[in-house]
């Protein structure tokens, strides 16, 4: 297929799903992901996956089950039974899957029209705010001294606080009429693999995430830059915010996407989300209906009553209701659906 055959066809829906296509085919930007080491698609971050796959695979698949003709015993057949466990062709094969990967690339191919990065907002916002403050307000008298330790402890402060402000965003989006339409798109795939996270409605980011997240971080970093240090801010602070970011996606955030199994258990599972537990956000079941909204820890579920941790492996269906049809069978449907 090349340029001529998409202009040629007839009907918008299908022109944006050919040109999804070419992308696909052609892997444009998309290969940025795997170099990009705040990225979940780091390659790190899917040698960590595969790491933790690994023990989901010997915790959860018995010897010689799934054992089929030709795979055999030893490490050759268990190998190949590995491999099987996490790329199930009926999963990354399934239409859901191949709609995350064509709105993967057109999200990708979108965001150079976003016409800020969240990261320069929250930064300048930062600055700004913390400037402002020691100008109005006289520099505050119990600033602390600028040194790794210092860095450390407001850094903790910053994840923490951050991580629960992205838990209040997605409870906005489950709770929020007008947003949910926007969020049912990440809801309605029917199966998980790590490219799921970038299954998301482009407005959602766009008018939503983005500028809620600088505007809300920017503040958070402008009030902690004046009460510690005596308002100047400088990119350093990034460092530790970075490294626990790698660290968290070392650390089987692809498996959250995924139909691997993998808890950390049931004390451990009060404060880090597991895969599993975010496997459940994604259910169908009523039971797990609005839970596990946390992104890295599950304090917050737990202080609002939303924290289901499962005591055993369950079996689960992935999607937006039980026997409903995709809402979003095509790219044309899941730019256009939640507006109509
Ligand atoms: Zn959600
Ligand atoms: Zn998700």
């Amino acid at each position: 297929m090349d340029v001529t055959d998409i202009i040629q066809t007839a009907s918008l829906p299908e022109v944006i799903d050919k040109a999804a296509a070419y992308l696909m085919h052609h892997g444009w930007g998309t290969l940025l992901e795997f170099v990009r080491p705040g990225s979940r698609l780091y390659v790190w971050a899917l040698v960590g996956a595969l790491a933790l796959a690994a023990i989901s695979f010997r915790l959860y698949h018995s010897e010689g089950e799934g054992e089929s003709e030709g795979e055999g015993k030893g490490k050759r057949g268990t190998i190949r039974r590995f491999l099987a466990y996490c790329f199930p062709r009926a999963v990354w094969t399934h239409p859901s899957a191949v709609l995350d990967y064509k709105l993967f690339v057109m999200n990708r191919l979108l965001g150079p029209l976003i016409p800020f990065s969240t990261i320069g907002l929250t930064a300048a916002l930062s600055y700004w705010l913390a400037k402002f403050l020691n100008t109005h307000l006289g520099v505050f008298p119990h600033s602390l001294p600028w040194n790794a330790w210092s860095i450390g402890a407001v850094s903790i402060v910053y994840i923490v606080v951050g991580d629960f402000l992205e838990f209040v965003l997605h409870w906005a989006q489950h709770r929020i009429p007008v947003l949910w339409r926007l969020h049912r798109v990440h809801h309605s795939a029917e199966t998980l693999t790590p490219i799921t996270l970038f299954r998301v409605h482009p407005f959602l980011d766009v008018f939503f995430n983005k500028p809620m997240r600088a505007g809300m971080l920017g503040v958070l970093g402008g009030v902690l830059f004046y009460l510690f240090f005596q308002g100047n801010g400088r990119p350093v602070v990034l460092v530790p915010l970075v490294t626990f970011q790698m660290l968290f996606n070392v650390l089987g955030s692809n498996l959250r996407h995924s139909h691997i199994w993998l808890s950390y258990g049931w004390v451990a599972s009060h404060v880090f989300v597991s895969p599993a537990m975010h496997q459940i956000h994604h259910s169908i079941a009523p039971e797990h209906l609005y839970k596990n909204l946390g992104v890295s820890f599950s304090v917050w579920d737990w202080l609002f009553g939303t924290l289901y941790i499962p005591r055993q492996r369950e079996q689960l269906t992935f999607g937006l209701e039980a026997g409903a049809s995709q809402a979003h069978p095509s790219l044309w449907k899941v730019y256009t659906e939640p507006f109509i």
